[in-house]
């Protein structure tokens, strides 16, 4: 049986992150990383995203953007109504798996990394046994980073996500407006959206399953969930769980990947702290886990295209600050959603 300080369950980014963060804080600890996949369909799981990044999250980070695409300078929205909102937008769309592996080159030698599945974990007092397809690994802390069906949590918690969106996305073989990351709203998207990304020359497209028909000019097709309404409170002690398998997803605008990888950090500070509850008093303090998205998410997603178009009337010309007001001033439904929107020009990804 071999035995560590901390188990990490999924070498995505939150827990690739957590590892490099964690053994920078402490080298004295020894950390694994398992993943379920390795190579073709590592690389493949990870290409399901629309790769698309803030400048923020980076500089949170304190690391330079890696493996960049394209770079993202404007966001446009087009809602009913021929409402079209334009934005400056600073980011990039990233080649997520070359970023993956970067941090696992950047890891190597300090972290045992191994392909392998976990299937069970269990306390036994302060210590954890974990079954994993190469053997039982005995562990004092666990990292639940295995995405929205977490193994982890499924053992460990009884919170599940509230919501799992099943989503469709594809690579077309066609080029989008350099720079931009569009998004279409309406009421057959039912609270979601479709996106339409460059990726490279290409174009990254997608929406919730069963809201559109497939696109022209596929070169790769894809589906996977999206777990929105984040496991409440978080659990503390010797597992934690970060990004998606704590569902940290943002309701509105989908954004995971920055809030995964800052799960991540506040989490391998809080275990080289020495103070896991550190941890949850992170998240329930940040902009990230602001009630207002879920309840916005609530409100707005049985809208249909007349309610969408009163609402968004205001900000044709952009999200200005009178327009805001408005909408808090009329109170309901336009007060949550308006309060949702504010909180996400800088914590929707
Ligand atoms: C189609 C789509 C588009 C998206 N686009 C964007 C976007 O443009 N921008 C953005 O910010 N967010 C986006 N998101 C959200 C973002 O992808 C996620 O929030 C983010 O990937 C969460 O990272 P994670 O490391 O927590 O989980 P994951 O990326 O899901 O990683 C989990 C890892 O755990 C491994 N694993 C699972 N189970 C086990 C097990 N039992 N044992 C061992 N390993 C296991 C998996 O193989 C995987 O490598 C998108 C999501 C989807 C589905």
């Amino acid at each position: 049986m071999r035995s560590v300080d901390v188990l990490v369950v999924g070498a995505g980014l939150s827990g690739s992150m957590f590892a490099r963060e964690l053994s920078g804080l402490n080298p004295e600890l020894e950390v694994m990383l398992i993943d379920r996949l390795a190579d073709n369909r590592f690389d493949r799981y990870h290409r399901i995203c629309g790769e698309a990044v803030s400048d923020r999250a980076f500089k949170e980070l304190s690391m330079g953007p890696r493996h960049v695409r394209n770079r993202i300078v404007k966001a446009r929205e087009i809602w009913p109504g021929d409402i079209i909102i334009e934005e400056r937008a600073k980011g990039f769309v990233i080649d997520r798996p070359a970023f993956l592996r970067s941090i696992h080159e950047e890891i190597e030698g300090k972290v045992d990394f191994e392909q392998s599945s976990l299937r069970s974990l269990q306390r036994e007092g302060e210590t954890i046994i974990a079954q994993t397809t190469s053997g039982t690994v005995r562990c004092s802390k666990v990292i639940g980073a295995d995405g929205a069906f977490s193994t982890v949590r499924k053992h460990l918690s009884s919170d599940r996500p509230r919501h799992m969106i099943p989503v469709k996305q594809f690579i077309i073989d066609e080029p989008s407006e350099e720079g931009t990351i569009e998004f279409t709203y309406g009421q057959r998207y039912a609270g979601g959206y479709s996106w339409r990304f460059p990726c490279g020359g290409m174009s990254n497209v997608g929406f919730p399953r069963g809201c559109d028909d497939n696109p022209r000019n596929v070169v790769e097709e894809n589906a996977r969930f999206i777990p929105i309404g984040n496991i409440d409170p978080l659990p503390v002690g010797n597992v934690l769980l970060l990004g998606d398998a704590a569902a940290m997803v943002n309701p509105l605008s989908f954004g995971g990947i920055r809030v995964a990888m800052l799960s991540a950090q506040n989490a391998a500070r809080a275990i080289a702290g020495g103070d896991t509850s550190e941890y949850q008093r992170w998240w329930k303090g940040c902009g990230f886990s602001n009630v207002s998205f879920w309840n916005a998410y609530q409100a707005s997603k049985g809208w249909d295209d007349d309610r969408m178009t009163s609402f968004m009337e205001r900000f044709r010309g952009g999200y200005g600050l009178i327009g805001l007001t408005k909408a808090m001033l009329n109170g309901g439904e336009d007060r949550m959603v308006a309060q949702a929107f504010m909180h996400s020009f800088r914590y929707g990804w």
